[in-house]
């Protein structure tokens, strides 16, 4: 049996991931210190003799007794909301974290995962970006504080693996979403399922006309084993190819929310990128990956789940 650990735990990746390892047979140690994740995602999986929660954030250390096969740092504020009201914790998890968690993951002689992102290209001015691309980021703008959170760590990563031949992966992880993403955490597809539900304006920024690839997390969640199960060291784009406008995916939530809420626009946040689509050629190859759930399906089961979830019935 496997012995994993995963930081973030009970976020929303983090939680979809210790469920899948879970499922896998491995026995799972989830590490939170639930600024934005939520004891409510890891309820269930606590009935499992196989999960352990730890309270604790990772910036201080993490010490656990035993071995460990895996390490997926998965710790961090993700959505642009989040980032821009917690800009210190973001940048500490990014920085000290990623060290403390390397630190981990070397002296277990475990594999050890990066959860990257798409940030990491900044605004970019290649499109669709692949892996090679080096990005245009603002380092002192709102979002730089995740964005160069995220690519320090890629470096502090590739360090480790070259320094003291530390078997990594770097997964640059594009839009997920899925049951369980927080209704407040301002992204994009939770704002536009409550709006759409509650029959309020669904607020999309700018004109709308700025693009995003949504990839569907039980899709992520194959990819990221794959990806560990690989022997690829560097950065892994993992993300759904099919590239859509934000109102084109305002529409499609309303509709299939069977919503009458309108559109209303609004200012467009500072440095919001203006195109992000995935090449993902490389785990196409390597990982033999793609995304298989269709948008509109996807897009289904979370709006399924967001409306059990306002009825106080489900958080699984
Ligand atoms: N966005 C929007 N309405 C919202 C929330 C976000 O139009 O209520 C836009 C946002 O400006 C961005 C895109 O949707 O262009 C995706 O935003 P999100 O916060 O989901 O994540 P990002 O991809 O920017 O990290």
């Amino acid at each position: 049996m496997k012995r994993v650990l995963i930081t973030g735990g009970a976020g929303f990746l983090g939680s979809h991931l210790c469920e899948h390892f879970l499922k896998k047979g491995c026995a799972v140690i989830a590490v939170d210190n639930l600024l934005t994740g939520s004891p409510a995602n890891v309820e269930r999986l606590s009935r499992n003799p196989r999960f352990t929660f730890i309270r604790q954030d990772v910036t201080l250390g993490v010490h656990v007794p035993g071995p460990l096969d895996a390490v997926l740092h998965f710790a961090s504020p993700a959505s642009p909301e989040d980032y821009r009201r917690w800009p210190i914790p973001t940048l500490k998890v990014g920085a000290l974290g990623t060290h403390k968690v390397l630190g981990l993951a070397k002296d277990k002689k475990a594999v050890f995962m990066l959860a990257s992102t798409s940030e990491v290209y900044g605004d970019p001015q290649v499109s669709p970006q692949p892996e090679s691309y080096w990005g245009h980021v603002n380092p002192i703008g709102p979002r730089g504080v995740y964005d160069e959170a995220k690519r320090f760590a890629e470096a502090l990563t590739m360090a480790y693996h070259r320094s003291h031949r530390m078997p990594v992966r770097i997964a640059r992880i594009f839009n997920t979403y899925g049951p369980r993403m927080r209704r407040d955490d301002g992204r994009a597809v939770p704002n536009f399922i409550t709006q759409a539900l509650s029959g309020r304006p669904l607020t999309v920024y700018g004109d709308g006309s700025q693009t995003r690839s949504l990839t569907y997390v039980d899709d992520l969640m194959d990819g990221i084993g794959r990806l560990l199960a690989s022997s690829l060291n560097t950065p892994v784009n993992l993300g759904n190819p099919r590239e859509l406008t934000m109102r084109e995916i305002a529409e499609t939530v309303r509709r299939l929310a069977r919503s009458r809420s309108r559109i209303a626009f609004k200012p467009l946040p500072e440095d919001d990128p203006k195109v992000r689509r995935p090449d993902i050629s490389l785990a196409r190859k390597r990982l033999r990956w793609e995304p298989g759930v269709a948008l509109e399906d996807g897009l289904k089961r979370t709006i399924a789940w967001f409306r059990r979830a306002r009825g106080g019935v489900a958080v699984s």
